[in-house]
């Protein structure tokens, strides 16, 4: 039985499911178009209603505009600018690119995609100029280690980034002693991509004994250990139906302790780094 995605608080005003929908690899092939809409569409239906693409990934954000045409209203989308482009009019021009593709008018969160050459003031008054002109509702950053996200706090209109999205799953661990806290500190909401390091993850005995006690996938536990800490929202990416349920479906899985301790030693944490894929 499907449970009710938990949610986040993003602003005063607006929450966020812990659980949403990653795009990478999608819109590159045209023949797996309409299932890549199908899958969106279907996550969005099961509650992962936000949704995480960027003008980096091929046509996946005209995929997405597909998946969520006639219900724009019911999805929270977050896209990103690439470095290239985030000189002020530059990123004022991605945006509106952007918008376009996605078929919509504003987008719920925008973010740099990872460090730029331009100078980041340059950039966060783009943002501040798109939030005004109602394109773009709230704006942050990604792929920010601690002290590039300590120092975007102090500049001006850094104040209003709302979120930072990193490298964070079972194998990636170094946000964890300084990045994470360091955020929910400043209320900057941590996104946590590649939860599956893409695919790739490690499976071995200790996550499947843990997954059989809970009657999940090894891949729906290592999603579930990235949300055991309030204030990290999670955005897997998946195309086959059965992903998609399996990964809506990790909203009912509580890690306990000893599952805890148990992947503490599987993984053991290596690195204070942040790191990228
Ligand atoms: P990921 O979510 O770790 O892995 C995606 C892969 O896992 C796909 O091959 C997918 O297969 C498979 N998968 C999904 N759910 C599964 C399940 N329940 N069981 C088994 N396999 C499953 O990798 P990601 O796409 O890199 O990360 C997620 C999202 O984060 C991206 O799509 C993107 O939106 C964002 N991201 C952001 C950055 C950044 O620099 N800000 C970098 C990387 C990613 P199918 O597709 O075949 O279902």
């Amino acid at each position: 039985m499907l449970v009710e995605i938990r949610k986040a608080k993003f602003t005063d005003e607006v929450q966020v499911p812990v659980l949403g929908q990653g795009t990478w690899r999608m819109g590159e092939d045209p023949t797996q178009r309409k299932a890549e809409v199908e899958a969106l569409r279907l996550g969005i239906d099961l509650g992962m209603t936000l949704i995480d693409t960027a003008e980096m990934y091929a046509d996946a954000e005209s995929v997405v505009g597909e998946a969520i045409a006639g219900r724009r209203d019911d999805v929270f989308l977050v896209s990103k600018v690439l470095p290239e482009n985030a000189s002020r009019q530059g990123c004022i021009h991605a945006c509106e690119r952007s918008l376009g593709k996605l078929g919509t008018d504003c987008i719920d969160l925008y973010l740099l995609h990872w460090e730029s050459p331009y100078p980041l003031e340059e950039t966060l008054s783009a943002f501040v100029a798109l939030r005004e002109a109602g394109k773009i509702k709230e704006y942050g950053v990604s792929n920010f280690d601690t002290r590039m996200i300590e120092s975007a706090l102090a500049l001006d209109n850094g104040e209003r980034i709302a979120s930072n999205q990193m490298l964070y799953n079972l194998m990636r661990r170094g946000p964890e002693s300084h990045l994470i806290p360091s955020c929910r500190k400043a209320k900057v909401l941590v996104m946590a991509y590649s939860p599956l390091e893409q695919a790739r993850m490690k499976m071995g005995t200790v996550i499947n004994e843990i997954a059989q006690r809970h009657a999940a996938s090894p891949a729906q536990i290592a999603i579930a250990w990235t949300l055991r800490t309030e204030g990290v929202i999670v955005i897997p990416k998946a195309s086959k139906p059965e992903h998609i349920r399996e990964n809506a479906d990790v909203s009912r899985i509580r890690l306990d302790e000893r599952d805890l301790k148990e992947l503490d030693r599987a993984y053991p944490r290596q690195s204070d780094a942040l790191e990228y894929l």
